[in-house]
């Protein structure tokens, strides 16, 4: 292995033991109420709708809110600054606390203020600042930087916690609980807020027309730091601008919901600054500590730091709408294992911190971390304002792989199978050749099975391209789904069909996972539809995965020209591999012109999604295969796309008594898993799914995944192989 991948995968290692059971308790249990509080209402789809339009246009707008905004501010009394970047910002705060001869500042939660490092230039400039939240008050005191973006100590448990506390103010009576902890932090900040000089906040939202600042808690504490002092400092992206209060409901029913599933955050502040109230003292709320009004001061710092560029990048654009909720955080399978230390660049963690990174510190930041997203997509679905993380990742994956040997790209060029310049490396490369790679090894199986499971080659492997040789790799059959289908015996003429379709044969059905392909053929055959079966070309899945975008162009238009005759005379296509599907319905958008991408989305159907569809439309059950215990796992792509309910409507339908699985993803991801420097995490996150199936009601039950990674991730964790649904319905 490299010495960069043995770095990254001991890093890995070490936060899986230190961190990661306290950010798996964190993520999952606010993922959980996420779609808890999500099913209270009926309408959450279209407040993303509304959500998402009104910051599409708010970045649109965005030079003229920023005009907007230091007009309504000015008119209230308060002064606007739109900071180039962080030693910008920095300069002017430091300014306002000199002016104010300011020894202590209070200050709440703000990614932004992380972004920049405000604290260590206020240290430098002889302020003392203390974090007034808890999650950031806790890695203050730790002296650890924050592993998430709402929940900053969220690597931390109860006694981690306890045990800093212990060791650092030396309590007469040790801490233990919750409660203790939360109620000599809620004592000793509260101290330090009315004590302070200064307050500083974030801004979840800026409403421009009103000069109103939106901050969304569950503590309290950043009111405070916003009305104690009598110096109020907001800092914020200048992205936070919204127009007015009334674009404010949306995102007031979404955020709390996205963030800590929650119907409604405990605080919610609407405060148009300098607020027009006098100084509070918390013991004696009747008594004002200074009766004055007329003193108070506020400064709202707008920063940009790369915005302005970002706004201007077709890709990275989408980034601003990000309203930093952490969802994507917590519904990412490999966060939720591993957490923010690692998933997770200079300031941002979490799915869309590679935006964030790549926008406001470059590209190498965001290099760091970038890998770990797997494009699972199931940030995709817990996302408020409906952001392509997924995309945005890949894309910036794509721009890592060009930065480097970008001026040798001539070297490689029609000397490698894809369309993709240098820089890409082997690893990349190799996983995103998959397509080519499995033709050349079915064309030579058994030998090429042989071959690569032979211990050099895999010693060979894993220093070369950093193919973990703990991994089983994928078996390829001599004879492929096309081979299969075409030396058939023909069968009578389509002409009685019912319907039509095209199946495709994405790489692993065809040459690897053979058998599911065909059980997809006798399925729709059995249910009166003629079959043709398109020759396979790679999806561009494979090379997605790895960032290589002109390559899956490539692959993508093959594919469509192989396609487009079937569309033309009427034929559905129906998938078999979900992230196919995915790759059809979701990511063509981006690699085909619209028409022709919009037409192959709206005609592609998963296979048991497409099996539901007969059936409800008269098919005849009886000709399926029926009944049995099951334990499915269904494929995170499958889930995103929202077709997972109609494989197990087909299993209720022939009668199968179903357990299916809760977690995101399997953790293998395609070729993620079989990386050397991401094989421990990939296992880790696939042994939460292990487990659940090797529960003692559910571990006799017949195993069924819908994903070609799922089933190779189950096959090396648990002893019994699994199938896909379509293997368990078909007819024999
Ligand atoms: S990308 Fe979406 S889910 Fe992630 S933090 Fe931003 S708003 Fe929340």
């Amino acid at each position: 292995m490299s010495a960069d991948r043995e770095r990254k995968a001991a890093k890995i290692r070490h936060l899986l033991e230190t961190e990661g059971d306290a950010v798996f308790e964190n993520t999952t249990h606010v993922n959980a109420g996420r779609y808890e509080t999500n099913s209270h209402r009926d309408d959450i789809d279209e407040l993303r709708d509304a959500a998402r339009a009104i910051k599409e246009d708010a970045i649109e707008r965005l030079p003229e809110l920023v005009e907007t905004v230091k007009e309504s501010v000015e008119a209230n009394g308060g002064e606007v600054y739109v900071a180039d970047d962080a030693a910008d910002a920095n300069r002017y705060i430091t300014e306002v606390t000199e002016s104010k001869g300011a020894e202590t500042l209070a200050k709440s939660k703000s990614m932004t203020t992380e972004e920049i490092d405000v604290n260590d230039a206020l240290a430098d400039a002889g302020v003392d600042v203390t974090e007034t939240d808890l999650g950031e008050f806790v890695v203050q005191v730790a002296d650890e930087a924050p592993s998430h973006l709402v929940g900053p100590a969220f690597h931390k448990s109860t006694e981690d916690i306890a045990e800093l506390f212990n060791a650092h103010f030396d309590p007469d009576e040790p801490f233990e609980t919750a409660e203790d902890l939360t109620q000599f932090a809620r004592d000793h900040v509260g101290e330090k807020i009315v004590d302070a000089d200064v307050g500083m906040t974030g801004a979840n939202f800026v409403f421009a027309e009103s000069g109103t600042v939106a901050l969304v808690t569950n503590e309290g504490n950043a009111r405070k730091c916003a009305v104690t002092p009598d110096t109020h400092v907001a800092v914020a992206g200048i992205e936070k601008l919204i127009p007015s209060v009334d674009d404010f409901p949306p995102f007031a029913e979404l955020i709390a919901r996205a963030a800590g599933g929650q119907d409604i955050a405990t605080y919610l502040s609407l405060l148009s600054p300098p607020v027009d109230s006098p100084v509070v003292d918390f013991d004696e709320p009747d008594e004002p500590l200074d009766a004055s009004t007329d003193d108070r001061e506020f400064h709202l710092v707008l920063l940009d730091n790369g915005r302005t560029e970002m706004r201007e990048d077709d890709d990275l654009r989408e980034t601003l709408y990000c309203i930093r909720c952490g969802a994507c955080a917590n519904s990412c399978a490999n966060f939720q294992h591993v957490g923010g230390h690692a998933f997770g660049g200079e300031t941002y963690t979490g799915g869309i911190a590679t935006g964030w990174e790549a926008g406001v510190h470059g590209l190498d930041s965001a290099a760091e971390f970038n890998d770990l997203c797997t494009g699972c997509s199931r940030c995709v679905d817990a996302c408020p304002v409906k952001i392509d993380i997924p995309w945005i990742n890949t894309v910036v994956r794509d721009r890592i792989n060009r930065g480097a040997d970008a001026e040798f790209d001539w070297l490689v060029e029609g000397l490698t199978p894809d369309a993709d310049p240098g820089g890409v490396d082997l690893q990349k490369r190799l996983f995103g050749n998959f397509g080519t790679l499995a033709k050349l090894g079915s064309a030579t199986a058994p030998v090429s099975n042989w071959l690569a499971d032979w211990g050099p080659t895999r010693a060979v492997m894993e220093r070369v391209a950093g193919v973990d040789r703990r991994r089983d790799l994928p078996e390829f059959q001599r004879e492929t789904l096309v081979d299969w289908f075409e030396a058939r015996d023909p069968l009578p003429a389509a002409g009685d069909a019912d319907r039509e379709v095209v199946l495709y044969p994405d790489a692993y059905t065809n040459y690897v996972l053979v058998d599911r392909g065909k059980a997809a053929v006798r399925t729709l055959e059995a249910l009166g539809v003629d079959v043709a079966v398109a020759p396979c070309h790679e999806s561009g899945r494979a090379p997605l995965s790895q960032g290589m975008i002109a390559t899956a162009r490539e692959n993508a238009e093959r594919v469509a020209d192989s396609l487009d005759p079937h569309l033309d005379s009427g034929r559905d296509v129906v998938v078999v591999e979900p992230s196919d599907l995915a790759a059809f319905r979701r990511e063509y958008e981006h690699l085909l012109d619209d028409d022709r991408a919009e037409r192959l989305a709206e005609h592609s159907y998963e296979v048991m999604e497409y099996v539901y569809g007969l059936l409800e439309n008269g098919a005849d059950a009886d000709l399926l295969a029926s009944g049995g215990e099951v334990a499915f796992h269904s494929h995170c792509q499958q889930r995103t796309l929202d077709v997972d309910v109609y494989t197990e409507a087909v299993f209720e339908r022939l009668g199968y008594d179903v357990v299916t699985s809760d977690v995101e993803c399997c953790g293998m991801a395609g070729s993620f898993g079989y990386k050397s420097e991401y094989y421990e995490l990939s296992v880790d996150v696939g042994e939460t799914l292990a487990d659940q199936f090797e529960a003692q009601d559910v571990a006799q039950r017949e195993l069924v995944a819908s994903g070609a990674s799922c089933h190779e991730q189950l096959g090396s964790l648990l002893p019994q192989a699994s199938t896909h649904p379509v293997e368990l319905v078909a007819p024999e």
